[in-house]
């Protein structure tokens, strides 16, 4: 935590509104006992100013088909402050190269990310609610280039933060099976992590399965991960933490 406020302190402009910070990852800094993590629950405010900014960055991207999208900037402080998830719609820009989302309150990625198909830079760098990133991510297969903050992941090499204990429930479940894409049918989804590199990082990635099978085909993570899905907890055994 400690961390955390002095980075903030220091990359924070004296115009900037206060934002909302959360306390999952503080005992990395603490050297505090962990204790079972949730999931972010918070709700997006769609009556919010931001909200309705953001749609209507996305809808102008979209149409003059920009190559770098940086919505942060082009919003008040407070209005970037009330997003805390990317719309849907982010699938709709075909064209963007780069993703830029620094200083966001985003406590969630949309899997709609996974149709970005022209993403190769993904910047979400200082977002620091952001703990995890959908498995339909893996879909961009140009991304190649990331900068994030993988203190605030769940099981970063650092402190190997817990992983929240699967199953959970919140707000941005796919519609289809994150590895085949196949329909859910009446079935509810199977969820797992998996950490994969993601461009330039390892990063925690949340599956939505719709079978055993589709888990089991899932990639071998790299070494000095768990070697294989797993559903979190505070009783996973994890490599032990680079400090
Ligand atoms: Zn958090
Ligand atoms: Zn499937």
């Amino acid at each position: 935590m400690k961390l955390l406020k002095n980075l903030w302190a220091k990359e924070a402009p004296a115009n900037t509104v206060p934002r909302p910070f959360c306390h999952c990852l503080d005992p990395q800094y603490e050297e505090e006992k962990w204790t079972e993590l949730q999931i972010h629950q918070e709700e997006q405010d769609t009556g919010s100013a931001g909200w309705q900014r953001i749609n209507e960055l996305i809808e102008q991207a979209a149409a003059d088909g920009r190559r770098e999208f940086s919505p942060g900037p082009e919003m008040k402080p407070e209005e970037w402050a009330q997003v805390t998830e990317l719309p849907k719609s982010i699938s709709t820009l075909k064209r963007v190269k780069h993703l830029i989302l620094y200083g966001s309150s985003l406590v969630r990625i949309p899997p709609e990310i996974g149709e970005m198909t022209a993403l190769k830079q993904f910047s979400p760098y200082t977002s620091y609610r952001l703990h995890w990133f959908p498995y339909e991510i893996t879909r961009c297969k140009k991304l190649k280039d990331s900068t994030i903050s993988t203190r605030a992941l769940y099981g970063n090499y650092k402190d190997r933060a817990p992983f929240p204990r699967l199953p959970q429930d919140h707000p941005c479940v796919p519609q289809r099976c994150s590895v085949c894409e196949g329909s859910f049918g009446d079935t509810q989804p199977i969820q797992y992590w998996i950490s994969l590199r993601i461009a330039t990082d390892v990063v925690p990635l949340l599956v939505h399965a719709c079978s055993r099978e589709c888990i089991a085909n899932l990639p071998k993570p790299p070494e000095n991960y768990v070697q294989s899905p797993h559903q979190g907890g505070l009783g996973l055994g994890q490599p032990k933490a680079d400090r």
